[in-house]
């Protein structure tokens, strides 16, 4: 019999049912503990399939959302990949169990820097969280293999699409910034990009600038 406390068995079951099928993606969901990242009066809640409030007036993803990006992005061993939203860390630490680097920007100090000690302690090694804009990432940071945004972008900035590898994959929220968007999946090939839409999300707005306030 495992030993898991009932409400990780009921966190795998419902991502499972909800479509979840990569198992990689599962047993990344089962490993990384969510109760580290979120609020400590909601300890309690770290399994149920809901967002919950952080720092900031931000929100830690539903672990379904967190699942689904992840899996969309179908991660190889060997990619670098980019984060717009550090948030909790959360998010970050499923992509690096899955893939060789991970660049997490921030535009808030406060978050970045809880993330960044949270994950450091946490033995993910292979994250740098950078306090930053993800509309305007240094060029330095170079390409990604793939890219993902979990806040709600009106529209994908094609600065940002230039940011992908060819064979490259991005996946964003894309709508109104109080409301619904739609999950889009841009997928560069050799001649142009391809987008499809997936699922309607409710993401906090991305926007521009490193936060003024901590
Ligand atoms: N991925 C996070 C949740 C993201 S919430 C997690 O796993 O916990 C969205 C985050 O995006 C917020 O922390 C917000 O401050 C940040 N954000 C919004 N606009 C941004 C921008 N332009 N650059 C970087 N971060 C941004």
């Amino acid at each position: 019999m495992s030993q898991e406390p009932p409400e990780k068995m009921m966190f795998q079951l419902t991502l499972r049912r909800r479509g979840i099928s990569d198992l990689a993606v599962l047993r990344t969901m089962e490993e990384v503990p969510r109760e580290a990242f979120v609020a400590p009066g909601d300890r309690g809640h770290a399994y149920r399939d809901s967002a919950l409030g952080i720092a900031c007036g931000q929100t830690i993803s539903q672990p379904f959302v967190v699942a689904y990006m992840t899996e969309q992005l179908q991660l190889q061993k060997n990619h670098k990949v980019l984060e717009i939203g550090t948030g909790s860390g959360y998010q970050a630490a499923v992509l690096s169990r899955l893939c060789a680097h991970v660049l997490t920007i921030e535009r808030y100090r406060t978050l970045a820097d809880a993330a960044r000690a949270r994950l450091e302690k946490l033995g993910y090694y292979n994250i740098e969280v950078m306090l930053g804009d993800g509309f305007d990432v240094p060029a330095g940071a170079g390409d990604f293999d793939r890219i993902i945004v979990t806040a709600a972008m009106e529209q994908i900035p094609d600065n940002l699409l230039q940011r992908l590898q060819p064979g490259g994959i991005l996946i964003a929220p894309v709508g109104p910034h109080h409301g619904t968007q739609t999950l889009v999946r841009v997928v560069r090939t050799e001649s142009g990009f391809e987008r499809k839409e997936l699922v309607d999300v409710r993401f906090v707005p991305a926007l521009r600038g490193i936060a003024r306030e901590l």
